[in-house]
């Protein structure tokens, strides 16, 4: 199994980046995504969040109310250790089970895993063979992020602060794509790299 890591910071194009390499047939594994399925309503990990956390973060029609679930762990280090004891090893293992279910069923070249704060927590040294970083200027990131998720300048850079800083990812990449150009720019440059890592992946086969 040869595993490609995609990260970046908030708002930098991973998920636009992670669809370009579905387009071109390659299996992404995405935490976020994983994370969602596993707090949607119905799923038990939902009832588990309600009893250690209140019933105050569902929402009117059941769902689990994420922004103001990350707003209450934003800032309370306890809180959040709670709710990342609760999550990780369900998305860690849920991660695992399909990046092998992917290997044995598609036998794909490479795969690829979203691991947003991949700096911040790494759990998954073990199976990442590349880390490619999806990075762009620190104002782009912010206006994308406002644009699309309705936060402020203010609450986006809370984020960003919380995050590593562009310059520690950009040291600990393999790989880097600059996404500041429009989105078919960074759609030619996946398609660049993913020659490059079927290239990386025959030889270190
Ligand atoms: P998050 O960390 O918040 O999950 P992300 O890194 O996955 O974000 P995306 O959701 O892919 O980032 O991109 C953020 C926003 O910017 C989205 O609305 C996306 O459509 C837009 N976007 C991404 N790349 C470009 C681009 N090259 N040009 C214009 N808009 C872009």
């Amino acid at each position: 199994m040869f595993v490609v890591a995609l990260t970046g910071g908030i708002g930098s194009g991973k998920s636009e980046a992670a669809k370009q390499f579905a387009n071109i047939g390659i299996p992404v594994v995405d935490l976020d995504v994983i994370a969602h399925e596993l707090t949607a309503i119905g799923a038990p990990m939902l009832s588990d969040i309600v009893r250690i956390f209140g019933q105050e973060f569902l929402a009117e029609t059941g769902a689990l109310n994420r922004a103001k679930l990350r707003e209450h762990v934003f800032n309370q280090p306890n809180e959040r250790l709670k709710l990342q004891a609760l999550i990780h090893p369900a998305i860690h293992a849920n991660a695992l089970k399909l990046l092998q279910d992917h290997e044995d069923g598609l036998h794909p070249p490479y795969q690829i895993l979203v691991v947003p704060l991949l700096f911040e927590n790494n759990h998954y040294d073990d199976v990442i063979n590349k880390i490619l970083v999806i990075d762009c200027d620190e104002t782009l990131q912010i206006q994308r992020t406002m644009a699309r998720s309705k936060m402020t300048e203010a609450q986006v850079k809370a984020v960003m602060s919380a995050q590593v800083t562009r310059a520690t990812r950009l040291a600990l990449a393999d790989e880097i794509i600059k996404n500041n150009g429009s989105v078919s720019e960074l759609h030619e440059n996946i398609s660049l790299i993913h020659k490059k890592f079927i290239k990386t992946c025959i030889v270190s086969q």
